[in-house]
């Protein structure tokens, strides 16, 4: 399994060249539950919390399109005014992406991550919320995945897209 650590260090030198401000304050945590989600940023107070997926510590996982794209990602929005992927946090994004060649977006489905089949949520039907990237797998044909435009993410109220 990669060092979580070491690659969020990585990340943070890649920011600091760029003359970047991300906090100062943030904790990451590897959730080791999270399958349907590669990334979270939460603010608790003045400072950040990041949570990374387990899954894309796998040295299967693609390191610069799944595990540092998602780092990047989240620790852009710890940047002032960028808790939202409008704005501020999308032009960063742009930045560093000419930067390093990142793939740095809302949201990307397992495959853009370059996470393998067999590491993927084994179902027939995936549903992935434009907004947070949240997936919503199914085994049976429904409602939600014949018109997931007319369903909200449980999670952020965003719109949803099938996928698969
Ligand atoms: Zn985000
Ligand atoms: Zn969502």
């Amino acid at each position: 399994m990669r060092d979580l650590e070491r690659y969020a260090l990585e990340c943070m030198e890649e920011l600091d060249r760029l003359n970047i401000k991300y906090s100062p304050n943030i904790s990451f945590v590897i959730n080791t539950r999270a399958k349907a989600r590669f990334g979270l940023c939460e603010r608790i107070g003045n400072s950040y919390v990041i949570e990374i997926s387990q899954l894309l510590l796998d040295e299967r996982v693609d390191e610069k399109k799944g595990l540092k794209s998602t780092i990047m990602h989240e620790l852009l929005h710890t940047c002032r005014g960028c808790m939202k992927h409008t704005g501020r946090w999308a032009e960063l994004a742009k930045t560093v992406n000419e930067a390093y060649g990142y793939n740095i977006k809302r949201a990307t489905n397992p495959t853009e991550r370059g996470i393998p089949e067999e590491l993927q949520i084994p179902a027939k039907y995936l549903v992935q919320c434009d907004e947070c990237g949240a997936l919503i797998p199914r085994q049976r044909m429904s409602a939600l995945i014949k018109q997931p435009e007319k369903y909200r993410c449980a999670k952020c109220g965003g719109r949803l897209t099938r996928i698969k």
